[in-house]
Parts: C-alpha cells; sequence; structure tokens
C-alpha cells in the first residue's frame, strides 16, 4: 500500500548523545501508539525523522498525533519523489494543485540542497519552483518576508516537498524519564502539572480522590474526561479512582477543624505513596502552586512533602493563575476544568485553615487519626479506569484484582 509521509524535527532529543538512541526508539513507539490501528514506521536521516503511514490513515489523526506528541518540535506533510528536474516540477504542481482552494495572496519557495552533487543550485531550483506555482496560481506575488505559502523543497536521497507544516509541543518522549503517579482533582491545575511533567519524558498514571456522596458522580465523570484529554501527552493513562469519604469523615471527625485540609492532604500523600510502591513508579506529582491557597504556604507543602514517602514534584509551583489557564486552554482542559461540581476539598475545607503548621505538631496529630485502616479500606475499593494514547477509555477493572494479578505474575516468575 502507498504510504503517507511526514519530515519530523526533533527537539531536545538531537542534542542527546549516546542514549540518543533510546529516547528516538520511545519516541517512534510513541508516535505509532497515537496511528494505531493503522500501520506506521519510522526512519531517522540526517536530522530528521521520516515517517511513513498508511495511505488510509486520515490526516487529522496523523497530524493530532504529531501535535501531542512530547519529542516533536515540528512536522510537515511532505511528498517525496526522484531527484530528477523533470519530475519534480510535475510533483510540485500536483502538490500546489492537490492543495485545494486556499487563501494564499502571496509564497515563498524555501529550497536546500543536502546533496551537493545535485546539479540544480538552490537559487535556481527555487526560482524553477516560483514558475511552476506561478503558472498554475498567476495571482500570487512573492513575499520573502510574510508570505501565506512557504513551498519546501529538500534535495537529498531523494527530493521532498511540503507545505503545510505544524508545531509539536516539544519536550522528551513521555516514558523516557521514568513514572510517577499524577494527584488528578477536576479543578485548572493538576492536569496542566501532568502535561508539564510529560513533557520531560515522564510516564504518569493519574489518581483521584472521590468523597461520593458529598462529590457527585459528575465530578468524578469531569476528573475522567480530563484524564483523557491529557492522555495523548501522556502516551496513555490510567486513573486509580479512591473512595475516600470515610476517611474524608474521620478526619472531619476527629482533626482540629483548622487542620483538618492538611490532614486530609497527609492522608493522600500516605494514600498515594503506597500505590507509587506497588506500582513500583518514584515520584508524586501535584498541581500545587506557591501560596495559591493556605495549604500551598511553605510550611505547608514542607509538612505535606514530609507525609510522602517519595519524590514530590510540584511544576506549577512557579507559576501564576494566568500561565496556568493559557496551559489548560492550549491543551483543551480549560472548559471542562471550569465545570461547577466541586471537588472534596471545597467541602470539606475549614473556615480558618493552619498556614504555618508546626511539622511536628502536625505529624502527631495525624498519627493521632489512626487513617491508616482508611487507606487500606479505601485502596481495597479503588477501580482503575485506563485510557490509550488516543484518549479513548479501553476498561475498568479493581485495583484488588489488579493487585492479584501482579502476584500472580510475581510469583509464575
Ligand atoms: P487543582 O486546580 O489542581 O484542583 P487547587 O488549586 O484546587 O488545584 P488544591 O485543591 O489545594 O489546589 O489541590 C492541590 C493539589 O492536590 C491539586 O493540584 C492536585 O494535584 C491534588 N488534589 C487536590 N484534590 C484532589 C483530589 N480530590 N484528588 C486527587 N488529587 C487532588
Ligand atoms: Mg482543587
Amino acid at each position: 500500500m502507498a504510504k503517507q509521509l511526514y519530515l519530523i524535527k526533533e527537539g531536545e532529543i538531537s542534542l542527546k548523545g549516546l542514549n540518543r538512541a533510546f529516547f528516538e526508539k520511545r519516541l517512534k513507539n510513541n508516535i505509532k501508539d497515537k496511528l494505531r490501528p493503522y500501520h506506521s514506521s519510522a526512519e531517522r536521516q540526517k536530522g530528521r525523522l521520516f515517517l511513513h503511514v498508511d495511505e488510509d490513515c486520515p490526516a487529522q489523526q496523523i497530524e493530532r498525533a504529531l501535535s501531542t506528541t512530547f519529542g516533536i518540535v515540528g512536522w510537515a506533510r511532505a511528498i517525496m519523489c526522484e531527484k530528477d528536474p523533470e519530475v519534480i516540477r510535475k510533483q510540485a504542481a500536483a502538490l500546489i494543485q492537490g492543495s485545494g482552494e486556499r487563501n494564499w495572496k502571496t509564497f515563498k519557495v524555501a529550497a536546500k540542497r543536502e546533496d551537493k552533487s545535485f546539479p540544480v543550485h538552490s537559487y535556481d531550483l527555487a526560482c524553477m519552483i516560483a514558475e511552476v506555482i506561478h503558472e498554475i496560481r498567476p495571482e500570487l506575488t512573492v513575499d520573502l518576508r510574510n508570505p501565506d505559502l512557504v513551498f519546501h523543497i529538500e534535495i537529498r536521497n531523494q527530493a521532498f516537498m511540503y507545505t503545510d507544516s505544524g508545531r509539536g509541543p516539544g519536550g522528551l518522549p513521555a516514558g523516557t524519564a521514568g513514572r510517577g503517579l499524577l494527584l488528578l482533582s477536576g479543578g485548572i491545575d493538576s492536569p496542566v502539572a501532568g502535561f508539564e511533567m510529560a513533557k520531560r519524558g515522564l510516564k504518569l498514571d493519574c489518581l483521584y480522590f472521590h468523597a461520593y456522596p458529598y462529590t457527585s458522580d459528575e465530578a468524578l465523570e469531569k476528573v475522567k474526561t480530563l484524564a483523557s484529554k491529557i492522555a495523548p501527552y501522556l502516551n496513555g493513562t490510567r486513573l486509580f479512582v479512591v473512595p475516600f469519604t470515610q476517611g474524608q469523615l474521620n478526619i472531619r471527625q476527629k482533626a482540629m477543624e483548622d487542620a483538618t485540609t492538611l490532614m486530609f492532604r497527609a492522608s493522600m500523600m500516605k494514600l498515594a505513596s503506597q500505590v507509587v510502591s506497588t506500582e513500583g513508579m518514584q515520584c508524586i506529582v501535584t498541581g500545587e502552586a506557591l501560596s495559591q491557597v493556605a495549604s500551598q504556604t511553605l510550611a505547608a507543602m514542607s509538612f505535606t512533602d514530609s507525609m510522602a514517602d517519595y519524590l514530590v514534584l510540584r511544576p506549577l509551583v512557579g507559576f501564576d493563575k494566568e500561565e496556568i489557564i493559557s496551559v489548560a486552554r492550549h491543551i483543551d482542559t480549560y472548559e471542562t476544568s471550569i465545570l461547577p461540581y466541586e471537588d472534596c476539598c471545597v467541602i470539606f475545607s475549614p473556615k480558618h485553615p493552619v498556614t504555618n503548621p508546626d511539622k511536628a505538631v502536625m505529624k502527631e496529630h495525624y498519627e493521632s487519626l489512626g487513617m491508616q485502616e482508611f487507606i487500606d479500606g479505601a485502596l481495597k475499593e479503588t477501580k482503575i479506569y485506563s485510557y490509550n494514547a488516543r484518549g479513548e477509555e479501553t476498561g475498568v477493572w479493581s485495583f484488588a484484582s489488579h493487585l492479584d494479578r501482579n502476584r500472580a505474575e510475581e510469583e509464575e516468575n
């Protein structure tokens, strides 16, 4: 079957030395995952990745895949032909004719001759293509500064031509930096935090504390939607939904009112640490930003940190709300995040939360609440939803059965 061709420009990967092959392999696999069920293959040539995809794969799916895969800074839909001036002319004409009715008024040709043995020099090549364009669209004028259409031609082992290109999200391929657990609430911040850490190559699963009936089924649906929306950037993810109502009620009953939020956050860290441990992950990620709310002061975050058994990453710590919202809009989570279903922190919030907690006092207070029993109980009832790299939900199962399966696999090995 004929293939569609895309040229891909890698970002930071191209700066890697000996371990570049590791990053590149992951990038290729991440792209392939998104193009399924269609077949694709990628090869590297002089600083570019050449991606070949089955002809019947919709261009929209390919372009969405390339725009959401970390490790890619840019892509172009290209055609490839023999390095023969006559063939090039014909193919260039076909490319312009096949572009349909675009609102172009001006154009420029960007010609590059990687293969110096090709007899036509870049400038002459550009003039030749400009002539072809003029024959088909005589109304277009040349504008070298700000053209509507840029026609690229590159002479390598073959001739490559493209007009349509787009940007990738940059960063490093998800899965090259280890694995972490994102605490995903229904708010604006945490999906953005997941996006930012996936950009640095973390493979993330998500965990949501659900306090039904204090938080509604709609609140859970909202978090599931957010997980599916960030899944393409994460190259697929799982969402652990932890029913934590009993734990929350225990905190409300036994904790000092001012400290309820901190006690909840401490339990979140303890429970998340347990999941990180059983799943063989290395860190916890949250959407906290310094001083955004009472539980995000230095003292409060230092206390919650001390309750986690793993590294806690807070990629938004230095972001202000406007910056966070702008990323949320870019990754299309904002409109979902602002839907009005309250998350459990809001309902269980004290009127005057502690902002400058004493770590030792708070730790002792936490120990007095007997939370482990509630954490164990909640984990038994935890459900796992999975999402593929295209953001589609692919299944749901219980954490308990998942652990049983893990154990059985371990015994087998
Ligand atoms: P967000 O907009 O992400 O909800 P926030 O500004 O509302 O953040 P908090 O509610 O204090 O702040 O939560 C801080 C972080 O704790 C969140 O970014 C998220 O990582 C985590 N978190 C809060 N509530 C939950 C929850 N119900 N389930 C999972 N994680 C949560
Ligand atoms: Mg919140």
